[in-house]
């Protein structure tokens, strides 16, 4: 019988280590096996929708403005067609926290459900990659051997033909981004110009391309493991109650291999004539057979068994490898399977119709739709007026009292605008240079008025007044301000 210790350091030893690295530090290469199965299917067909809405989206555009645009170098972003400038700085913090927020409670709730179905980095890695790798060097098998094999005219087509296109698909994927970051007609100018005339974005272009290829010919599942804070999070994030890709361990344990029954083994391993059955054979107590296929078509080389681990990308390649094996020897599926901690300890199921889902999930929406609403809401003009600083009120010969202002407008449309000012209930007059200011297409400017007023309608030191603002013949907002004056 083991000790104890023996028991423990048995059953945690691998959190010692990770699978993707040796004793000695090195990198393990995985190859893992390729998933089939129903849930594989379905993030085929859901990575698809994906790549068309990124590839497409460059090309859509909403007015004049291209649907989403993060021009990080101009300080520009256009989210739905809505251009946002460093104005709408105190917007991007708001929306930041609203998005910290929903990542919490999105993971609390549904794990890394992201991470398996819609991260760019899983989709590009097991939908188009990997899939390029299995068409072109076959299954993870045939991989180890081609690797071993000496480099003869066959392994050097293979690998040219992959990395060729591995490639071509980076460069792709650059253009895209580029396309995002600083819009469809600037990327197209730099692919037809000469590079010397868009060196920084022929550059970037450049850049980008071997960070991807680096990413996804060799980097590869350290993204996610070592690099990807999300990842690194999920410790912290998961509760007992969070739905996971998790193996049933009261279900599984004790796990053993599948023997023959002694009855066929006496007679030399011979059932007869006819094909070994189910009723041939000697379950484990446990359900899991212990063939590791679980483990074999890991992209991350872990072994769900021990449990959710921060490696685990919720691919669900697991799911579908073990309910194949389920289906062949005749037990039900889902011993891998979307399921809590305390799922599995109660012996139940993980619903979205539970209570503590739906509460969570209306929150999200919640915090989705104000987020929404803010963005929608926002103004395309910023506006302010403020009384000239270091000055006084100033009493003119008809004993009219005048005092100085200063405004400035934020156009965040994409037009240029001129604005009138109009003093609101009163037989005051703005005087402006010009009558009007006049603001260009996502820009600033600032100007200077004198609002002259009779005194009776200053019949205090500090009078609250309106002031309107128009442009094209509309009112775009009312500031309240100040006018100084002697007082009665
Ligand atoms: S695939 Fe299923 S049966 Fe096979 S080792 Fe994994 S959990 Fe056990
Ligand atoms: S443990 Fe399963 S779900 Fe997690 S990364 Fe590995 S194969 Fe994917």
């Amino acid at each position: 019988m083991d000790t104890l210790e023996e028991i423990i350091k048995d059953t945690e030893e691998y959190r010692d280590t990770i699978a993707t690295v040796d004793d000695k530090g090195k990198r393990v290469w995985i190859h893992p096996k390729k998933p089939k199965g129903r849930f594989y299917n379905r993030r085929k067909v859901v990575s698809v929708i994906l790549l068309i809405i990124l590839f497409g989206t460059p090309f859509i555009k909403i007015g004049d403005n291209p649907m989403f645009l993060f021009n990080v170098f101009e300080r520009k972003f256009v989210l739905f067609g809505r251009l946002f400038l460093p104005a709408d700085f105190h917007l991007f913090v708001l929306a930041m926290i609203t998005f910290f927020v929903f990542i919490i409670l999105f993971t609390v709730v549904y794990g890394r459900v992201w991470c398996g179905w819609a991260c760019p980095q899983t989709v590009f890695m097991e939908m188009v990659f990997r899939r390029i790798e299995y068409w072109l060097e076959g299954d993870a098998n045939q991989q180890r051997k081609l690797k071993k094999h000496p480099w003869d005219t066959d392994k050097i087509l293979r690998k040219t033909a992959k990395h060729a296109i591995f490639i071509a698909i980076s460069s792709l994927i650059a253009h895209t981004v580029m396309a995002y970051m600083i819009g469809l007609e600037n990327t197209v100018k730099i692919v037809t110009q000469p590079p010397g005339k868009n060196i920084a974005g022929f550059m970037g272009l450049m850049a980008f391309t071997g960070v991807f290829y680096g990413v996804f010919a060799k980097f590869r599942e350290q993204a996610c493991i070592a690099v990807c804070p999300y990842g690194r999070l999920q410790s912290v994030l998961l509760t007992k109650d969070s739905v996971a890709v998790s193996y049933d361990f009261e279900r599984g344990e004790p796990r053993g291999k599948l023997k023959k029954k002694k009855s066929i083994q006496n007679k030399n391993g011979q059932s007869g004539t006819r094909a070994l059955t189910m009723e041939d054979m000697e379950a484990p107590k446990g359900d899991c057979i212990d063939c590791k296929l679980c483990v074999q078509v890991c992209p991350t080389g872990i072994d769900i068994r021990n449990g959710n681990q921060m490696e685990c990308v919720s691919c669900t390649a697991c799911i579908d490898a073990c309910d194949d094996v389920m289906d062949k020897i005749e037990k039900p599926r889902g011993l891998i399977r979307y399921a809590s901690h305390n799922n599995i300890t109660n012996k139940t199921d993980w619903k979205l119709k539970n209570p503590r889902v739906l509460a969570y999930t209306a929150v999200l929406l919640v915090l989705i739709v104000a987020q929404a609403f803010l963005l929608v809401e926002r103004g395309q003009f910023e506006i302010t007026i403020l009384r000239a600083p270091g000055t006084l009120y100033n009493v003119l010969p008809n004993g009219n009292i005048t005092n100085v202002y200063n405004t400035r407008v934020i156009n965040k449309s994409n037009e240029k605008a001129s604005f009138t000012y109009k003093i609101v209930n009163s037989k005051g007059v703005i005087h402006f240079a010009g009558n009007e200011l006049k603001v260009k297409k996502s820009g600033n400017a600032e100007g200077v008025f004198v609002l002259e007023m009779p005194p009776k309608e200053v019949p205090e030191i500090k009078t609250k007044i309106n002031i309107e603002v128009w442009s094209k013949n509309k009112k775009v907002e009312t500031i309240r301000t100040v006018f100084l004056g002697p007082g009665s």
